[in-house]
């Protein structure tokens, strides 16, 4: 075959690949060739590519500097590269777009670089796609399924971050254990049905109640929530269990088995702690659980606190 019709050949083969060629003096650093198919893909003809700073001034302001630098530095030393980046349409959009080049040399020195542009925009939509719902995955692995608030898992990693920030800061940090009462007496009379929705209402309810951003309230469990409160001393601390104590009973629902009323009640337990070096983590939730079931012992519907509380002065 003569050497012309191999060329045609060539060219033919080239301008019906999915990928587009293309070729760059790197001494004049001018387009010696872009295939016709970039103009379907961005929509610049193929006479607007007469220099590498077109194919820059292309490049999402993003990915300009650091794409324009690994080319610009391999070509330099002869290596072969590939870059991913999103390129400027002729309508103002942007594709993502791969550029794998190939550097040409001779006796040690850079010529000319030869490449193929690809369409990677399915496959970045995928790849974004995919993080997104790892994203939502992960924001689902710290949600109760039931009640939809924060659970034991998110709980115990924010115990810990806070329980470090407070010994760090000198803070108190408060934790507030509510539990619901007679909640198997609840079950049992109701279902577990209309148990589940208990739970769901008293969730809700108590989830207004602290408003800071660094507050936490979860599910620890069954039908027991934690309000993990940063920052916080003793007397906001119990400020807000009653602010519990009194939303749960506001809510009126009828509890048909309850020794504290016909209303479904909670009690809850309050310590208040400033962490000193050395201390222990988990001293925290085992004073609020001790304080929780003084609460129970005392007869329900009621908060106790890990400190002596003033007595009213008309009792005294
Ligand atoms: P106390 O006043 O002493 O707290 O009594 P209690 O009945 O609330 O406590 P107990 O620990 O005996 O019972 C807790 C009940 O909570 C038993 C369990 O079936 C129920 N429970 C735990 N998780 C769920 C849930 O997700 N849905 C429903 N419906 N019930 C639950
Ligand atoms: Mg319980
Ligand atoms: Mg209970």
């Amino acid at each position: 075959m003569a050497m012309k019709d191999d060329e045609v050949v060539y060219k033919t083969l080239l301008e019906s690949t999915k990928a587009i060629p293309w070729k760059i003096n790197w001494e004049t650093l001018e387009f010696e060739y872009i295939g016709p198919q970039i103009e379907a893909l961005l929509g610049w003809t193929q006479e607007s590519w007469a220099t590498a700073q077109d194919w820059i001034d292309r490049i999402h302001e993003d990915e300009r500097e650091q794409t324009a630098n690994l080319c610009i530095s391999q070509s330099k030393e002869g290596i072969d590269h590939e870059a991913d980046y999103r390129a400027l349409t002729a309508d103002g959009n942007y594709v993502w777009v791969r550029d794998v080049v190939h550097v040409i040399r001779e006796n040690g020195e850079t010529k000319a670089l030869v490449g193929f542009m690809f369409d990677i925009s399915e496959r970045k939509k995928m790849e974004q796609e995919l993080q997104e719902a790892n994203r939502k995955l992960e924001a689902l692995s710290y949600r109760d399924g039931l009640t939809g608030i924060a659970n034991r898992r998110l709980y115990d990693q924010t115990l810990e971050r806070e329980w470090n920030r407070a010994l760090r800061n000198g803070t108190p940090l408060s934790l507030v254990i509510v539990d619901i009462d007679h909640f198997k007496d609840y079950n049992d009379q109701c279902g577990h049905l209309q148990g589940d929705q208990c739970l769901i209402q008293v969730a809700g309810a108590l989830g207004g109640v602290a408003c800071r951003a660094s507050d936490l309230f979860a599910r620890y469990g069954g039908e027991e929530f934690a309000l993990l409160l940063p920052d916080t001393g003793r007397e906001a601390a119990r400020d807000i269990a009653e602010r519990c104590r009194r939303k749960v009973l506001d809510l009126a629902i009828l509890h048909p088995a309850s020794s504290a009323g016909n209303m479904v009640t909670i009690s809850a337990g309050v310590a208040c702690i400033t962490p000193e070096e050395g201390g222990d983590i988990s001293q925290l939730f085992e004073v609020a659980d001790r304080m929780l079931y003084q609460a129970k012992r005392n007869g329900r519907n009621r908060i106790a606190c890990s400190w002596p509380q003033a007595v009213p002065s008309s009792l005294a």
